[in-house]
């Protein structure tokens, strides 16, 4: 894997898109010229990002220019990558070798069963030992400015773009510019139990004009509390989604047989609710498990733009503003937003957190992408004063932007997957 840094040098002819910054990217089966390409040739070019402690870098100084695009004597363009390939490897993550296991996984008993207070000191215990920050900062948030750049080089290429990434052929609907979700993750019974917090975040919600999707644990929702919950959710229009199974975090491990006896319970619950959505708990997948989940929803929603968590070498993430289709020609949208978890690593006061959210959310919406704004409705992380407060500032905020399209998620990833054909030319 080459990690480099780009540069673009004005193209005579104009044609190739530019670059708007100098981005870092994975670079999957780089062609090698078969002559050496002299300087003015090059039009685009990478230098091994210096943090790398790639074996290439051994072999090759850093500030060896790495040919991307160049053109022969003819003014001919010669390819020496793949834009889709790169495009296709950043949206499906195989740039990084899979998420690291924490300790929290690696227990013999179901870590979210613990009360929310031992939580809250295991993670104050636990940011202690965190580790030194990723050696290559990719993805980053400016990486959505590159899978654009690379789409359009397709287009250049072969005439037409990525065809999982919709980019900017993507419409919404009724001349609206960009989309917002608002999810959350019902990690336990908590909110059910307490259904007057359950109404607050409803009315805050319904105030600004968005009907939310609740992603339920199926083992956790059995209660006649979280029956009602789930109801009273249902007669005010918000979406039912899956979040997982017991919330263990540990199914897209466990082996085929263990795994389908999951499966087969979360498609009783999926049938109960009619539910078309899935979100991964702890955000956890696999490229196989991406594939099963395939099977049986409509669409995922567990892969972050960008996260620190879980890996090391890199960060890891679609890099992506715009829903796309992940393995298995799953429809995929992604958490562009930091998870309101994220505030407790980054050390930031709730009112700071929500107000770099909307600067973020800004960003999105000038993009025309999908902002997807998550909460976990617990007393420890979402549900009390200290963040609602924020939180509703940050929605009123939102709101002041014309054109944008509030809609529940399965409405999203319907409208996408119409005009992302999948490989057997579906297109739904
Ligand atoms: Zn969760």
């Amino acid at each position: 894997m080459f990690y480099l840094k780009l540069n673009q040098k004005q193209d005579p002819q104009g044609e190739i898109p530019e670059l708007s910054r100098n981005p870092i990217l994975p670079i999957m089966e780089l062609t090698t010229s078969p002559f050496p390409v002299d300087d003015s040739e090059l039009l685009v070019w990478g230098t091994l990002y210096p943090e790398t402690d790639s074996e290439v870098r051994r072999e090759q100084s850093p500030e060896k220019k790495i040919p991307m695009i160049s053109r022969d004597e003819d003014g001919c363009m010669i390819w020496h990558f793949d834009p889709e390939k790169v495009c296709e490897g950043i949206l499906l993550e195989s740039y990084h070798d899979g998420l690291q296991h924490t300790m929290e996984l690696r227990l013999p008993f179901n870590y979210s069963r613990v009360p929310n207070w031992v939580k809250r000191i295991a993670r104050t215990l636990r940011m202690r030992g965190i580790k030194a920050p990723s050696a290559i900062p990719f993805p980053a948030m400016e990486t959505p400015l590159a899978l654009d750049w690379l789409h359009e080089l397709c287009f250049l290429q072969r005439g037409k773009g990525v065809s999982r990434y919709p980019g900017r052929d993507l419409n919404w609907p009724r001349q609206t510019r960009a989309a917002v979700v608002v999810t959350h993750d019902v990690d336990n019974n908590w909110i059910f139990e307490n259904p007057q917090w359950l109404a607050q975040f409803l009315d805050i919600e319904e105030e600004y004009g968005f009907q939310g999707a609740w992603y339920v644990v199926p083992r956790n929702s059995r209660s006649k509390a979280a029956n009602r919950g789930i109801e009273m959710l249902r007669s005010r229009g918000c979406e039912i989604g899956c979040h997982g199974y017991n919330h263990d975090a540990k199914w897209p491990l466990l082996p085929e047989k263990q795994s389908k006896k999951r499966i087969e319970e979360v498609c009783r619950f999926r049938d109960h609710w009619g539910i078309r959505g899935f979100r991964s708990e702890w955000l956890w997948r696999t490229p196989a498990f991406l594939k099963m989940l395939s099977k049986i929803f409509q669409y995922d929603t567990s892969v972050p733009t960008v996260s620190e968590l879980f890996t090391s070498v890199s960060f890891n993430g679609c890099g992506s503003f715009f829903p796309f289709r992940t393995h298995g020609g799953l429809m995929e949208l992604p958490l562009t937003l930091p998870m309101d978890e994220a505030r407790h690593q980054m050390g930031l006061s709730p009112e700071i957190f929500w107000r770099q959210q909307k600067i973020l959310a800004d960003a999105i919406i000038d993009r025309g992408g999908l902002v997807t704004i998550s909460l976990h409705p617990q007393p420890h992380q979402a549900a009390n004063d200290t963040t609602l407060g924020p939180f509703r500032e940050f929605l009123q905020e939102i709101n002041r932007h014309s054109g944008l399209w509030k809609a529940p998620p399965w409405k999203v990833a319907e409208r996408t997957a119409s005009q992302l054909p999948d490989s057997s030319g579906r297109r739904s």
